[in-house]
């Protein structure tokens, strides 16, 4: 996808124009108020323009006329349009400030649901923390410092030009023009600087993407970090990393110093060239000293905008880059997506058929040709050698991914067929490393069924084997249970998992071997209360440990993507083949039967 990449530059002519015409409707909700809001500012554009006008008045006429009284009067005059210029500054900035708060809201807001639609191969080629960057890092930042700009800087400056520019033609009309034809300089300068900003801004927020990434993933790690004293390859792979970032961060700042530079370059240059034009139109009579005095407060005025405008397009370069970063995660399409007009049958019984179904993971195959039906409520142990596609068989049924051919069925329909909410709320599913959220076991419960009564939840709680320890935990299920659930063992965790998927009562269940972080005795009621759950349901149990698979109705062997036996436990231990194979090696001498096989087959 193209996000993950450094996007190639955009074409030299109208940079964001596209992106920029794409971004507008966002504002359309808020037009009144931001009418409103330019009336307040227009306001604000035209008391910032009449300080000279009062400088004018006191040099061309009360001062030679020695008229303090008037100048007094004149100058409260002054304080009273600059006490209403604040007011009205007030005002009309909490309504842009409002709405470029609502505009950074949606479309961070429309990145995260984006990420909720996209599928598992998009999740799986971008890290958490490069998404997480990508959504609410410097890409969004950049378009807030823009809005900031747009509305601090342009609204006002576009007024304040007006009015200064009307009274400088007043002033001097040949003047205003030499001012004017310099100030071309200005347009130059910004659209060099910004394709340059825009470029070197848009590679910056991608690495800082990419070191996002990889921080969250060694902050994740820490614990591998600690128990295999990696801390100081850590710190200096860190480093290695950070340390080209700040230099790329400086690449950006010198950029946008380098166009103040130019900028006030520019600025100075007028000054003189105005200061010059301007005093030999005092001495040939021309204009009166308080108007070129008036004149170059308007000309400063005037470059100064103009220089402020130019640096604006510096932040407009960055903020096209970030919004071309966000609407690359938007404009992501899903792989796995509802057929227009899905819809669930009635009744669903749970009848699954694989159909000849091949699936490959970027080009490498994992399921050739599967071909296979489980029938409404068996319970059915998928085993065998490791990357034999378990797992994958797995994803497939919850359409994490879509096979590349053949059809998967239930009761006889193509999943794809039906609506994926629908289709994937039939399901319950208990992991070996199960993740919960960062919040109690009471709210993690809750987030799968929401409509659950205490009773219900502390009935599931019991029945996962979980309620005792629960019970005796600082808030009992109040307990909070930290990032990922690790303030809890993995048998806790398994037994949260199981309890929530009790809670949902799914009607097919899928158990990546689901107990093993369990010890013997939670085990056993664990593996009770599960048997009593399998009952009238279809069950699909991954089990990397046999003892696992001794009571379920069938067991599928699978390897190479490919079910090479099929039968029940005591079928399987006599007949020769890979499960044959499988038991002995591990470690069991006693075939079929033994008392407490557990041998690693997956
Ligand atoms: P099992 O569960 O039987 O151990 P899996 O279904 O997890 O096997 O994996 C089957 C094969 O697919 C393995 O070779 C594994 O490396 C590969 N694989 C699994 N997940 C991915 C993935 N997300 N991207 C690429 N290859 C994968």
């Amino acid at each position: 996808m193209t996000s993950n990449a450094p996007s190639p530059a955009t074409p030299a002519r109208g940079l964001g124009h596209h992106t920029l015409r794409r971004t507008i409707p966002l504002f359309r909700p808020y037009r009144r108020r931001l009418v409103l809001a330019a009336l307040y500012v227009a306001f604000v554009g035209f008391c910032v323009s009449t300080p000279p006008i009062f400088t004018k008045y006191l040099v061309d006429t009360a001062i030679p006329r020695k008229d303090l009284h008037s100048a007094v009067l004149v100058m409260l005059g002054f304080v009273v349009l600059m006490t209403l210029r604040m007011v009205s500054w007030y005002a009309g900035q909490s309504i842009l400030l409002l709405v470029r708060e609502k505009i950074i809201y949606q479309l961070r807001r429309s990145v995260f649901v984006k990420l909720q639609e996209l599928c598992m191969r998009f999740h799986q080629k971008h890290s958490p923390g490069f998404l997480y960057d990508r959504t609410l890092g410097g890409a969004s930042t950049s378009v807030g410092v823009f809005l900031s700009m747009v509305f601090n800087t342009l609204v006002v400056y576009v007024f304040t030009m007006i009015s200064a520019l009307i009274i400088c033609l007043r002033l001097n009309v040949w003047l205003t023009l030499w001012v004017l034809t310099m100030s071309l300089g200005y347009v130059l300068i910004g659209r060099l600087f910004k394709r340059r900003i825009h470029d070197i801004t848009k590679k910056f927020n991608y690495e800082v993407n990419k070191f996002a990434g990889q921080v969250t993933d060694l902050l994740r790690g820490v614990k591998t970090i600690k128990a295999f004293a990696m801390e100081q390859r850590i710190i200096s792979d860190f480093d290695e990393n950070l340390w080209p970032l700040q230099l790329r961060s400086l690449d950006v700042n010198k950029e946008t110093m380098f166009l103040g530079f130019f900028v006030e370059g520019l600025g100075y240059l007028i000054n003189a060239a105005v200061l010059i034009g301007g005093s030999y139109l005092v001495v040939g009579s021309s204009i009166s000293l308080g108007a070129l005095v008036a004149f170059a407060g308007y000309q400063t005025m005037m470059i100064g905008m103009f220089g402020a405008l130019a640096t604006l397009s510096g932040t407009y370069g960055a903020a096209v880059a970030g919004l071309e970063q966000m609407y690359e995660i938007l404009d992501e399409r899903p792989s796995v997506v509802d057929k227009p007009g899905a819809l669930m049958p009635a009744k669903v019984t749970g009848e699954m058929r694989f159909d000849d179904v091949f699936f490959s993971y970027d080009g490498k195959p994992v399921i050739q040709g599967l071909s296979v039906t489980i029938p409404h409520g068996q319970s059915v142990a998928l085993v065998g050698p490791s990357g034999g596609g378990k797992s994958t068989l797995t994803n497939l049924l919850l359409r994490f991914y879509e096979p590349n051919k053949g059809v998967i069925r239930l009761d006889g329909t193509d999943i794809r067929q039906l609506p994926l909410f629908d289709y994937r709320s039939l399901y319950g599913v208990v992991l070996q490393d199960p993740f919960l959220f960062n919040d109690t076991i009471y709210n993690n419960l809750l987030a799968v069924a929401p409509e659950s009564t205490d009773a219900q939840i502390r009935h599931a709680l019991e029945r996962a084997q979980a309620w005792e320890f629960v019970a005796d935990l600082t808030g009992g299920w109040h307990f909070s249970v930290g990032e990922s659930g690790s303030q809890l063992s993995g048998g806790q965790r398994q037994r949260i998992a199981l309890a929530r998927c009790f809670l949902t009562n799914p009607q097919i269940m899928i158990l990546d071997e689901a107990t093993s972080a369990l010890d013997n005795q939670s085990e056993h009621f664990v593996q009770q209360a599960l048997q009593s759950m399998m009952d009238g349901r279809t069950v699909f149990v991954i089990a990397h440990r046999l003892s696992t698979v001794r009571h379920v109705d069938r067991i599928l062997v699978l390897q190479d993507g490919q079910v090479v036996q099929d039968g029940n436990y005591e079928e399987l231990c006599q007949a020769p083949g890979l499960f044959r194979e499988l038991h002995q090696v591990s470690l069991e001498p006693e075939l079929p039967g033994s008392a407490s096989d557990s041998s690693p087959v997956g």
